[in-house]
């Protein structure tokens, strides 16, 4: 499987970001505008969370107010569980399965560089077993009739 430096090369280093004050309701319009699930909260350069579309349908509605009145900070998750350059994708498909979560950003040198999904992690993945797929049947075509 590739590493995480082959993935982000294919990817893209784009990441989109918030920042902890910024309403939810910008937030989830931010979120629907790129067609993604996902924030990296920013301060500065600094990560401070993470912002995802399932802290919106489980969390939003315990606030017990309007979305524009809520603030991401009110919502996101503090504790990041992140990547480096060298890691694997299979590490990176252990670490979501155990930690439940679909996203993991990647840190290089203390800062963020890029942002993996769980699409992302499949999509090599089956491109992989399409490869070995691919070769099988090369293998049982070439074989010669006895
Ligand atoms: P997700 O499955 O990625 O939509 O996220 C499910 C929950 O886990 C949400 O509360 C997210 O804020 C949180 N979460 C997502 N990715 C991470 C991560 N890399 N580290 C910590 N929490 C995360």
């Amino acid at each position: 499987m590739k590493t995480v430096k082959q993935l982000l090369h294919e990817k893209g280093h784009k990441v989109t970001t918030t920042s902890p004050d910024a309403s939810v309701f910008d937030a989830m319009q931010l979120m629907a505008a790129n067609n993604i699930g996902a924030l990296l909260v920013m301060k500065g350069d600094r990560m401070v969370g993470i912002l995802t579309e399932r802290d919106f349908s489980r969390k939003s509605y315990l606030l017990d107010k309007p979305v524009k009145d809520m603030l991401v900070k009110e919502i996101m998750t503090r504790q990041v569980v992140y990547v480096g350059l060298d890691n694997t994708n299979e590490d990176c498909m252990s670490l979501i399965t155990e930690m439940r979560v679909r996203h993991l950003p990647v840190i290089d040198e203390g800062k963020v560089i890029g942002l993996l999904s769980i699409g992302d992690m499949v999509k090599d993945a089956i491109s992989e077993h399409q490869f070995v797929i691919k070769q099988l049947e090369r293998y049982i075509y070439d074989t010669p009739e006895i």
